[in-house]
């Protein structure tokens, strides 16, 4: 992900934060000045999020490891100001293994919050009744800690997707049917949920509202990614590919490359040097390029550099989930470090429409 910072590489796992993060400091800080807290109480609670977001790395890490060692590929980690994002490839399919992915990352925060339990009660007690819960104290810091550590539990157990819930439910149902019957269970259970929450919400709290609108839309997303992918389950990313796709020049100008956009259409370019692929260019990179650098700024200097590529006989479901839950613009397609053909968004939705016109 782009305009993110980097703190490490665990396990070959790169852990990143996003900067819509630096947002969510900011707020906190502004909420805290508004109360009237001072330097050091501010600081405090800076720290809090900080820590908080520390169990949401190790949560996604148990996520991660846990799916390594089920043959998934964990490329990297990012902290949004809504939680972490593990970026898995291949995903266990097996149920049990779904299952105990999915538990893995939970498990992490139960036993945080046991650990920290055990260190309040060698000190003394949990002491509930003097507890001031607005404010983070050096005194109620790991209390606090521990209560959102289970808060992060529960709120995940909601069964729907995008939250674990979803996962331990359509895992479940795997278990008795296909994966795809599966998860529309586990999508109507989940919408089930989002309406009871809206409802309760109308009464209870706006907040339970805006949780349910969200569980619904999420439940129904994952579902349909899923059944577009079911459609080409038999294809290779070789059998989608574009073959006549435009190759930049990493020496090119960026005015070179916004004139080639506009004659040729597409979502992106793979920039290539004798036929050795060195970064991706998007048609969004062009523009935002365009309003932020000079106009004979080279594409090797705003090219992305990190990117994703798949081998030919790759399954084409595996590069369609690639390309819709992480907004990917193209994916080119690679073998022995030559490069085949480019997979893009509308290519890969064209061939889903093509081939359902065609078994219909
Ligand atoms: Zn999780």
């Amino acid at each position: 992900m782009k305009y993110s910072l980097k703190l490490g590489r665990p396990f070959g796992i790169k852990i990143s934060i996003h900067w819509t993060f630096l947002l969510l400091i900011a707020w906190v800080v502004i909420i805290d000045v508004q109360q009237g807290l001072n330097f050091q109480q501010i600081m405090l609670s800076v720290l809090f999020i900080l820590t908080l977001f520390v169990c949401v790395v190790l949560h996604e890490l148990g996520h991660s490891l846990a799916a390594i060692k089920f043959g998934s590929e964990v490329r990297s980690i990012t902290l949004l100001p809504i939680g972490g994002m593990a970026n898995i490839r291949k995903i266990p399919e097996k149920p049990m293994q779904e299952l105990i992915m999915t538990v893995a990352g939970l498990a992490v925060n139960v036993v945080i919050a046991l650990i920290l339990l055990g260190i309040l009660l060698t000190r003394g007690g949990l002491d509930l009744e003097q507890m001031d819960f607005k404010t983070i104290t050096p005194r109620n810091f790991l209390t606090m800690l521990m209560f959102v550590n289970l808060f992060v539990v529960f709120f995940n157990l909601i069964p729907a997707f995008p939250m674990d819930g979803g996962r331990i439910l359509r895992a479940l149902f795997s278990m008795r049917m296909n994966r795809l019957k599966a998860t529309r269970w586990a999508k109507n259970t989940g919408q089930f949920f989002a309406v009871a929450f809206v409802m309760a919400g109308l009464f209870l709290n706006p907040f339970l509202v805006v949780i349910g609108v969200f569980v619904f839309i999420g439940a129904s997303a994952e579902y349909n990614l899923m059944k577009l992918g079911e459609s080409i389950k038999a294809y290779s990313a070789s059998d989608a590919m574009i073959t006549d796709y435009m190759e930049l020049a990493p020496e090119e100008t960026l005015e070179k490359a916004a004139e080639t956009l506009v004659h040729h259409h597409e979502n992106g370019f793979v920039v290539a040097a004798n036929g050795r692929i060195e970064g991706i260019l998007t048609s969004n990179d062009i523009i935002k390029g365009l309003s932020n650098n000079d106009r004979g700024t080279t594409v090797r200097e705003i090219m992305n550099a990190d990117y994703e590529t798949v081998a030919p006989d790759a399954s084409l479901q595996e590069v369609f989930q690639m390309i819709q839950t992480r907004k990917i613009a193209i994916i080119p397609i690679v073998k022995n470090g030559r490069i085949k053909g480019i997979i893009d968004k509308d290519n890969i939705h064209q061939f889903i429409m093509v081939k359902n016109a065609m078994n219909e």
